[in-house]
């Protein structure tokens, strides 16, 4: 038998705080309507299991999920408030799921509204294509009598660019307005987090913030409102001195100009914090700035310990993480920062 795994040299911290904050933000923001929450992909990687029961505490009873694999972690957190699964009933199998776990399926086409009316049916929510031509009953389709025989509790459709200041925004806000006169819905939902900003005439009866939950900004103007969420943290598994000129990690990209005092953290590529770190990324320890130097490797960072020259082994540093800064710096979308660390961190 192996006996119990110590604990792991790298953790997610996650503020709790920040996360209740930023929905009760969100919500006030959405004036009439209820804010839910996407907690699709272990809630953006933060980690469903802690994320649901936090916003269910706040208030939030709807919650949006992806995969009908990820309805026990949502229903465990969430027990009877409502969890909608976003890519609908594929199978009679996905169905029967369904219907037996009391989530509602996203019907998207006309095949879905089928499926689901055959398995015995039931609320369900609606999501209509207004633009983005990815899933979604087209707005042709809508006087089918297969949509007309659902029981719609939301009425859905997802903005393109909600993040743009663009025509399409009331393009799309305007078919959505169209579908909701032509099917019968107990509630309506349009906005995404940045959706949220574009005023009351997106928000309807429910919006569906995600990023923003988790400390992504997706709009400038909703910077004030949202706090960090999680901070990655790795261990110094070794301090090292080395002389000027030597070189540092993989394809020695990295010259000491002077001696230098390095630690080697229990973090690398593998777990989500990617090669475009290397040379730019930072860490910090009791408010010392402890840059990232040379190439990230798999498993393994090496950071400048001359700012905190007293860290030995054994201790934690935070990494630099605050989703928009870290956006403009790698290039990687706020939404792959925060579902790219989702392997060996301990949570
Ligand atoms: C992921 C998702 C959301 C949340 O979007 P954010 O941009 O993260 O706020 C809302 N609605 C649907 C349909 C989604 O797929």
């Amino acid at each position: 038998m192996v006996p119990d795994v110590p604990p792991p040299a790298l953790r997610l911290r996650f503020d709790a705080d920040a996360l209740v904050s930023n929905w009760r933000a969100l919500d006030r923001l959405s004036g009439s309507a209820r804010a839910g929450a996407a907690v699709k992909a272990d809630a953006y990687g933060v980690g469903a299991a802690k994320v649901v029961p936090a916003l269910l505490s706040a208030g939030c009873r709807d919650f949006f999920v992806a995969h009908w694999s990820e309805v026990p972690a949502a229903l465990e957190g969430a027990g009877k408030a409502g969890i909608s699964v976003l890519h609908g009933p594929v199978t009679a199998g996905d169905a029967t799921f369904a219907r037996a776990t009391g989530v509602k399926p996203v019907v998207n086409s006309l095949a879905q509204a089928r499926l689901w009316i055959d398995a015995g049916g039931g609320p369900c929510d609606l999501m209509v294509d207004t633009g983005m031509n990815r899933l979604g009953v087209s707005l042709d389709d809508l006087g089918d009598p297969l949509i007309e025989a659902l029981e719609v509790d939301l009425l859905l459709s997802h903005l393109v660019s909600a993040e743009e200041d663009t025509d399409l925004n009331e393009r799309q806000r305007s078919r959505w307005q169209d579908a909701r006169a032509q099917v019968r819905h107990a509630r309506a939902s349009l906005a995404n987090s940045a959706g949220i900003a574009l005023g009351e005439a997106f928000h309807g009866d429910l919006t569906r913030p995600g990023i923003a939950l988790y400390g992504g900004v997706p709009r400038p103007e909703m910077a004030s409102l949202l706090r960090q969420v999680v901070t990655p943290e790795a261990v110094i598994l070794q301090v090292r001195d080395i002389a000027a000129g030597e070189t540092i990690g993989y394809n020695a990209t990295f010259t000491a100009p002077s001696p230098m005092r390095l630690g080697t953290i229990a973090i690398g590529y593998a777990d989500g914090y990617l090669r475009c770190w290397s040379g730019k990324g930072g860490f910090c320890a009791s408010g010392a700035a402890l840059p990232v130097l040379g190439r990230v490797s798999m498993d393994l960072t090496v950071i400048d310990l001359s700012a905190a020259p007293h860290l030995r082994e054994g201790d934690w540093v935070s990494a630099d993480y605050a989703l928009p800064e870290s956006s403009a710096a790698t290039g990687l979308s706020q939404y792959e920062l925060l579902t790219l660390l989702s392997r060996r961190f301990g949570r």
